[in-house]
């Protein structure tokens, strides 16, 4: 059996990567669209043969309670509106996925967990990279021993930010963002520090700069730092920036050997290097859809009625640590946690 998703929110991301992957999901079909833009809900709906009585905007998005056809739904919006379609969602009796970042404040992460436990739905957090082949080889890498033991991570992402592009205007919002670069993508860092340690940061200490009088950063971060220390030992670098020349990495520092995968959050490109004493293997993979991968995860977690790997907790447990790196890079002072 296919469950029926409906997706929220009609932009670069929903249109470009999540609708185009249904095709190879096995548990999961698209039937619905919930947007802003009539036309545009029109001829996506047409393009992937939707029946258009299933497109809703958002003043009657509420009434999707009614539709049968609707099992989950994927809300794809600018971070701040996460929560307040998350609930609404939640409590027409529907089953939510919800992007990255959960949302800009550890509260709404608590009201969303909250509102899909009283509506008995499962809340899941579009973690790509944790159902993705070669990120999870690095985890599998890490625990098998291959370098050792783990001593120390890097992880650096970064772009420039283009505001006259409509999917980076509202990141330069402090109210629709949360925050800047690291609320974006300098969350994949913090993400591959935890899954491959397996294990939650103790103490972090951080440092944030801006390019001087560069309007996209009134209102967020350009630049940021952080530093985790892991209760095993295990210590982590890592930054992001709205400014780098494109980088989306990490690498795995172990007493016997290293991984490099770089890219390692790209949506279609991989490269892992393994180094050890017995030399230098890039070790190829057949990479599978990791949208397709992360969506019939929960599909299958509903059909069998088992908890997603990624849950609400995890992407709240996120909200939690940034909000923590932001105050130590205020304070300039490290932060326990
Ligand atoms: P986008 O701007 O392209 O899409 C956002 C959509 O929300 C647009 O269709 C826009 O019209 C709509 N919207 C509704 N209310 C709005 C408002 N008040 N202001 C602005 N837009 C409004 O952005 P995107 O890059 O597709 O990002 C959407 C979400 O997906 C974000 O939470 C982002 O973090 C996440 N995302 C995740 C990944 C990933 O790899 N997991 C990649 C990109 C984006």
């Amino acid at each position: 059996k296919k469950l029926g998703w409906a997706i929220v929110g009609l932009g670069k991301f929903a249109t470009e990567q999540l609708i185009p992957a249904f095709k190879d999901c096995k548990y999961s079909e698209l039937v619905a669209l919930v947007s802003g833009s009539p036309d545009k809900a029109k001829r996506i709906a047409a393009e992937y043969n939707l029946d258009a009585s299933n497109i809703y905007d958002y003043q009657n998005y509420d009434s999707i309670k009614d539709n049968p056809a609707v099992d989950v739904i994927y809300i794809v919006l600018p971070n701040s509106l996460h929560a307040e379609f998350t609930v609404r969602g939640a409590q027409a009796g529907k089953h939510i996925m919800c992007e990255k970042p959960m949302a800009t404040s550890v509260e709404d992460c608590q009201k969303m967990i909250e509102a899909c436990r009283q509506a008995g739905k499962k809340l899941m957090i579009g973690y790509r990279a944790q159902y993705e082949t070669y990120n999870l080889k690095c985890i599998e890498l890490i625990r098998e021993g291959k370098i050792g033991d783990l001593k120390l991570i890097t992880s650096d992402h970064g772009r420039p930010l283009k505001p006259d592009q409509p999917e980076d205007k509202w990141r330069t919002n402090k109210k629709l963002a949360g925050g800047g670069s690291l609320m974006d993508i300098g969350i994949y860092s913090l993400q591959a520090c935890r899954y491959l340690t397996g294990e939650e940061p103790v103490e972090i200490s951080a440092m944030m700069s801006n390019t001087p009088n560069d309007p996209r950063f009134n209102e967020v971060e350009e630049n940021i730092t952080f530093s985790l220390r892991f209760p095993g030992g295990v210590l982590a670098n890592c930054s992001s920036s709205y400014s780098f020349f494109e980088i989306k990495r990490f690498q795995a520092f172990g007493s016997e050997g290293n991984i490099t995968l770089d890219p390692a959050t790209d949506y279609n490109e991989h490269q892992l290097t393994l180094k050890t004493d017995a030399g230098t293997e890039e070790i190829k993979l057949e990479g599978n859809n990791h949208f397709a991968a992360e969506i019939d995860h929960f599909s299958e977690c509903i059909l069998e009625n088992k908890t997603p790997k990624t849950p609400g907790e995890e992407g709240l447990q996120d909200v939690k640590l940034m909000m923590a790196i932001y105050e130590a890079a205020a304070t300039g002072k490290p932060v326990k946690v």
